[in-house]
């Protein structure tokens, strides 16, 4: 569980359920081309709606490496598994 830091929400909620929990309540359009800021603690800059999702992701949730399904590395970030089982 991770507690949602946007401006004063305190919910606790999953880390999968995160991007929807901004959507819906936060009412954050992650589709969109403008930008907008991030209220995440009130800590970050004005960023891209369309990265927003990632930016939660890296910046705002510390997620678990991600294993490889093939082998035993991990990584930190799902673009260097994606390269990695491109590679
Ligand atoms: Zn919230
Ligand atoms: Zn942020
Ligand atoms: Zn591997």
């Amino acid at each position: 569980m991770v507690r949602c830091g946007w401006e004063k929400c305190t919910v606790e909620i999953r880390r999968s359920t995160l991007v929807d929990h901004l959507r819906t309540v936060h009412e954050l359009d992650f589709a969109s081309k403008t930008k907008g800021a991030c209220g995440w603690n009130g800590t970050c800059k004005w960023i891209q709606a369309s990265s927003l999702r990632k930016h939660f992701l890296e910046k705002h949730l510390d997620l678990p490496p991600v294993a490889c399904p093939t082998c035993t590395s991990t990584f930190g970030r799902g673009d260097s598994l994606r390269r990695h089982l491109e590679g």
